[in-house]
C-alpha cells in the first residue's frame, strides 16, 4: 500500500481492554439466584406452616381420639354400673330374699343371690348384715370364704348407708379389681347391705378396646403401678408400669415412649372416692394416628420441591431472557471501548433497555464523530492541512514494520525565521502553506507529505528505488528554487533536502528520520540542494577516528592556517578589519575548507583545541600588524561549544598578552544559533568577553530562529547578514526586502550591520543606499593567507585613495585589482 494523504489515519489509541473481562456474578446469575432464593423461602415457609398445621391437627386428632375413647369408656363403665344397680335394687326389693334375710336363711339367700347374679353375669353377689359382717357370698360357691368376715369395703357401705347407694372400683381379696355397687336392703328399714359387682378382666378390656379402638389397661396407680389386665402384649406391661411411675402428672393426656414406640396416653381414674386408686389407661400408638398426616406431609414436601425446581428453572429462563439485551449492550459498549464504532447487532426491544440501546447508539455516533475530530487534531497540521509529524512517524513505523522499502526526503526551508520576523508571522504562515501546496502538487498523491514542524517538511516515498527517490529530491529542490507568489509578491525560499533510504539506512522510525535530518543538515552546511545520507558518517568509524588523530597532529604540525577576508566600511570604502577563516593544509588531501572538519571537531569536542589554536594565530597576527604600524581588527569565529568553556576569556587574554597585542584588535563572531543553545550561559559568557574589551558580532543572521528581542539581550555590537540573502539580492526581490528590513531593524536596536557575500557592484550599491555599515565578499576580496592579504592591502589602500580622489566611486576597485585568487575559497 502506498501511503498517501488520503490514507486513513491510524486508530487514535490502543484498544481499551474490557475492564476485568466478564463479571463473575452476571446480572442473569444474580437475578436467577434472587428469584430462586425468594421462591425457596416462600416454599419453605409454606411447607413449614402447613407441616406445623398438620402436626397440630394430628396431635389434636390423637387427643380427640383419646377423649372420645375416654367418654365411650366411661359410658360403658356407667352402663355396667347401672346394670349392677338395677340388679341390686330388684334383688333388694325381692320379698323372698328379704324374708330369707329376716330369717337368716343363708342357703336361700345364696340361691337367690346366685340366680340374680347369673342373670347379669355378676362376679360378686355378697350380703352383709348391718354389723358389716358378711352373711352370704356367691364367691363361696367358688371356694372363696368371706362369710363371717367383715365386709371389706366399709367406705362403700357407709356411703350406701348415707346416700341410699354407692358404687366404686375395688380390689378384692383375690387381688383382682372389681366394679362394685352397694345398696341397703330395705324392709322398709335397712336390714342388710347388698354388694353386686363385675370383675374387671381381660375380656372386659378387650370389649372396651373393640368399642373405643384404643388399647385399654387397668392399673393400680399407687405403689408398684401394677397392671391388672391389659389389651397390650404381656411383654409390654412392665414398660407401661414404668411409664406410669415416671409420669407425675397423669391427670392430663400425655405422650410416652415405650418399647420403641410413641404413644398418646390418657388415664381415666375409676375410683370416685377414697379407696384404692384404680384407673384405666387408654393409649393409642402415635404412628398409627399420624400415618395419614405423615403421608400428607411427604406429599406436600414432594409437591413443594417439584414446584421449587420448576420455579428455579423458570427464574433462570426469565433472568436470561431479561438480561440478554443487557449482555448485547455490554458487547456494544466493549466494542466502543475498543474504538470500533461500526454498527453492530441492534438491540430491538420496546422497553427501557431498548431505549437505553438507542441512547447508546446515539452516543456511539457522537463518539465516532468526536474521535475522527480528535484524530484530525492529533494527526493533522492545522496550518497546512498536511499530516503532522506524529502521523509521519506512525506511517514510517508502519512501512518499516511491513519491511517495504521506502525513502524520506527531509526538507528545511532556507531563511524562514527571517521571513517570519521581517514580514510577519501571518505572512510566514502563508509561505508555509504555499510550500506545502507546491510539494504536494509536485508529488501528486503518491507520497505522504507531512509538515515535520517549524519550517521543516518531510516526504515519505514508498516502493521507489533510491535513484527515483533522489531524482524526486532533485526535482523538489528545483521546484522550491522557483519563487512562490504570495499576494502577487514573489517570495524566494529555497530549501536543503536530506534523503535517507530504508532499509539501507535505518531499521527503526526514529533512526530513519534522524538519518534524513542529518543528511539535511549536511546539505545545509554544504549549501547543496540535497544530500543523501552517508551511513559511515553516522558513527565514529575508522575514517572518523583517523580524522580525529589527524586533527590532533595537525596542531603540533602547524597544518592549520588562518585566511583573512577583508571587511570594508561601505560609507568610506576603507578597510575596517578582517575575518579570520581557518584552513587545513592536509598533508595528503591538500587544502581543506572548514565545512569538512569543523562540524566533526564540534561533535568530538576537539573544537576547544581548534578554537584555542585560532585565537593563538589571530592574536599573533594582530600583534604583528600592530607592531608593523598597521593595526587591523581581526574577527574570529566561535562555535556553540566554545561558549560553554568557562575559561575562554582568560585564554584570550593570555594569548593576547603572550604576543604583546591589544585586546581591542580582536572581535568574535558567534552564530545566533550558538547563542540560542543555552541563552543564559551565552549572555553571561559574552558579557565576560565584552568586559574584556572584545567586540562581539552575531554571525549568519537570518538562518537561525532567534528573536530580535533575545538578540537585544546579547552584548553584541553588530550583526552579519548571512550571505545566502545578500548573494542573490538582485535576482530575488524578497531577499532584498529581507536584507533591507534587517538593516533597519538592526539599526533601530543600535547594532551595526555587515553584509556578507557581496559579489557584485549592484549589491554593493543597494547596500550602500540602505545604509549598511560594512561589506564583506568576493567583490572586495576572497579569504587569503596573511602574506597574500598584506599584498592585497598594499594595493587596495592606495588604489582606494586614487579612486576616491578621481571618481568618488570605490566600487570599481575590485575590478581594477583582481585579488584573492590564491585563497582556496571556492
Ligand atoms: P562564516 O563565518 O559565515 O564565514 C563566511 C564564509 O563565507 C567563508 O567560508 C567565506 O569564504 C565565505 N564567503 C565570504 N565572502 C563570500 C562571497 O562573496 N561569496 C561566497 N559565496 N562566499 C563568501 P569559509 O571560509 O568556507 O567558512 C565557512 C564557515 O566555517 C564559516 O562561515 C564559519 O562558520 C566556519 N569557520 C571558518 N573558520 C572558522 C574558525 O576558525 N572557527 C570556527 N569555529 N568556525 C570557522
Ligand atoms: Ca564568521
Ligand atoms: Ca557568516
Amino acid at each position: 500500500m502506498t501511503p498517501t494523504n488520503t490514507e486513513p489515519p491510524p486508530k487514535l489509541a490502543a484498544p481499551v481492554p474490557a475492564p476485568g473481562g466478564r463479571p463473575r456474578w452476571t446480572l442473569a446469575v444474580k437475578l436467577a439466584l434472587l428469584f430462586s432464593a425468594l421462591l425457596g423461602l416462600v416454599q419453605t415457609g409454606v411447607y413449614l406452616a402447613s407441616s406445623l398445621a398438620i402436626s397440630r391437627i394430628a396431635t389434636g386428632e390423637v387427643s380427640e381420639r383419646l377423649e372420645v375413647g375416654a367418654k365411650v369408656f366411661r359410658q360403658v363403665f356407667d352402663q355396667d354400673r347401672r346394670r349392677l344397680q338395677l340388679t341390686a335394687s330388684v334383688l333388694s326389693a325381692d320379698f323372698a330374699f328379704r324374708e330369707a334375710i329376716a330369717t337368716n336363711d343363708v342357703p336361700t339367700m345364696l340361691s337367690v343371690l346366685s340366680n340374680h347374679g347369673q342373670r347379669i353375669n355378676a362376679d360378686v353377689m355378697m350380703l352383709a348384715g348391718l354389723n358389716d359382717i358378711v352373711v352370704a357370698d356367691t364367691q363361696s360357691l367358688r371356694g372363696v370364704r368371706n362369710a363371717g368376715n367383715r365386709f371389706p369395703f366399709p367406705d362403700l357401705s357407709a356411703a350406701a348407708e348415707r346416700d341410699g347407694q354407692a358404687s366404686g372400683t375395688v380390689v378384692m381379696k383375690d387381688g383382682n379389681p372389681y366394679q362394685l355397687v352397694v345398696l341397703p336392703v330395705l324392709a322398709p328399714r335397712p336390714i342388710a347391705r347388698l354388694a353386686v359387682g363385675f370383675r374387671i378382666d381381660a375380656k372386659q378390656a378387650r370389649e372396651l378396646k373393640a368399642v373405643t379402638g384404643l388399647d385399654v389397661s387397668f392399673v393400680h396407680l399407687d405403689g408398684d403401678g401394677r397392671v391388672y389386665t391389659s389389651t397390650l402384649a404381656a411383654a409390654e406391661l412392665p414398660a407401661l408400669g414404668e411409664v406410669l411411675r415416671r409420669h407425675e402428672n397423669i391427670s392430663i393426656p400425655f405422650q410416652a415412649d415405650f418399647n420403641g414406640e410413641a404413644y398418646e396416653m390418657r388415664v381415666v381414674p375409676l375410683t370416685d372416692s377414697g379407696g384404692s386408686r384404680i384407673a384405666a389407661v387408654l393409649q393409642s400408638p402415635l404412628a398409627e394416628t399420624l400415618a395419614p398426616f405423615n403421608l400428607l406431609n411427604t406429599t406436600l414436601f414432594t409437591a413443594g420441591s417439584i414446584a421449587l425446581l420448576l420455579g428455579i428453572l423458570g427464574s433462570v429462563w426469565v433472568a436470561r431472557h431479561l438480561t440478554r439485551p443487557v449482555a448485547r449492550l455490554t458487547l456494544l459498549v466493549d466494542r466502543i471501548g475498543r474504538g470500533e464504532f461500526s454498527l453492530g447487532e441492534r438491540v430491538r426491544s420496546n422497553d427501557e433497555i431498548g431505549h437505553l440501546a438507542k441512547r447508546f447508539d446515539a452516543m456511539r455516533e457522537g463518539l465516532a464523530e468526536r474521535e475522527s475530530r480528535i484524530l484530525d487534531l492529533t494527526y493533522m497540521d492545522p496550518l497546512t492541512g498536511l499530516p503532522n509529524r506524529t502521523r509521519l512517524v506512525e506511517a514510517v513505523h508502519e512501512r518499516l514494520r511491513q519491511a517495504s522499502p521506502c525513502s524520506i526526503l527531509y526538507l528545511n526551508l532556507d531563511r524562514f525565521a527571517l521571513i517570519n520576523q521581517t514580514l510577519g508571522h501571518a505572512f510566514g504562515d502563508r509561505v508555509l502553506n504555499a510550500v506545502g501546496r507546491r510539494i504536494r502538487d509536485l508529488l501528486q498523491g503518491d507520497a505522504l507529505v507531512a509538515r515535520a514542524g517549524g519550517d521543516e517538511f518531510a516526504v515519505l516515498l514508498s516502493n521507489q528505488d533510491p535513484a527515483n527517490a533522489e531524482a524526486l529530491a532533485r526535482a523538489l529542490a528545483a521546484a522550491l528554487e522557483r519563487p512562490l507568489v504570495i499576494d502577487d509578491h514573489p517570495v524566494d525560499v529555497g530549501a536543503a533536502i536530506g534523503v535517507a533510504h530504508a532499509p539501507a539506512h535505518a531499521g527503526a522510525a526514529d533512526e530513519f528520520l534522524r538519518a534524513a535530518d542529518a543528511a539535511m543538515q549536511v546539505a545545509k552546511a554544504r549549501r547543496a540542494p540535497f544530500v543523501v545520507f552517508e551511513p559511515e558518517k553516522k558513527r565514529a568509524g575508522e575514517g572518523q577516528l583517523s580524522l580525529l588523530t589527524e586533527m590532533r597532529h595537525a596542531i603540533s604540525n602547524n597544518e592549520f592556517a588562518l585566511y583573512y577576508q577583508p571587511k570594508i566600511n561601505l560609507a568610506s570604502g576603507q578597510l575596517s578589519g578582517v575575518e579570520a577563516l581557518i584552513r587545513w593544509h592536509h598533508p595528503t588531501l591538500g587544502l581543506r575548507a572548514p565545512d569538512s572538519f569543523i562540524p566533526f571537531a564540534e561533535q568530538t569536542g576537539y573544537i576547544r583545541q581548534l578554537t584555542g589554536e585560532v585565537i593563538r594565530m589571530a592574536a599573533q597576527q594582530a600583534a604583528e600588524w600592530r607592531r608593523a604600524g598597521e593595526p587591523l581588527e581581526i574577527a574570529f569565529n566561535l562555535s556553540p561549544r566554545d561558549l560553554l568553556v568557562p575559561d575562554l576569556p582568560r585564554r584570550i587574554q593570555e594569548a593576547v598578552a603572550r604576543f604583546g597585542g591589544v585586546i581591542g584588535d580582536l572581535c568574535c563572531e558567534v552564530t545566533e544559533s550558538s547563542a540560542m543553545e543555552d541563552p543564559e550561559i551565552a549572555v553571561e559568557r559574552l558579557g565576560a568577553l565584552r568586559e574584556l574589551g572584545l567586540t562581539i558580532a552575531i554571525d549568519d543572521f537570518g538562518t537561525g530562529y532567534s528573536s530580535l528581542s533575545y538578540l537585544q539581550r546579547l552584548p553584541a555590537s553588530g550583526l552579519k547578514i548571512d550571505q545566502s540573502f545578500v548573494r542573490h539580492m538582485n535576482a530575488r526581490p524578497q531577499a532584498a526586502t529581507i536584507v533591507r528590513s534587517t538593516i533597519e531593524l538592526a539599526h533601530s536596536l543600535g547594532l551595526s550591520v555587515t553584509a556578507e557575500g557581496v559579489e557584485d557592484v549592484e549589491t554593493l550599491t543597494h547596500l550602500k543606499a540602505w545604509g549598511c555599515d560594512y561589506g564583506q565578499g568576493y567583490f572586495f576580496g576572497r579569504p587569503m593567507p596573511a602574506a597574500d592579504f598584506d599584498r592585497w592591502r598594499g594595493i587596495y589602500g592606495p588604489a582606494l585613495a586614487v579612486v576616491n580622489a578621481n571618481t568618488g566611486r570605490h566600487a570599481t576597485v575590485a575590478h581594477l585589482f583582481p585579488v584573492g585568487k590564491a585563497s582556496g575559497d571556492e
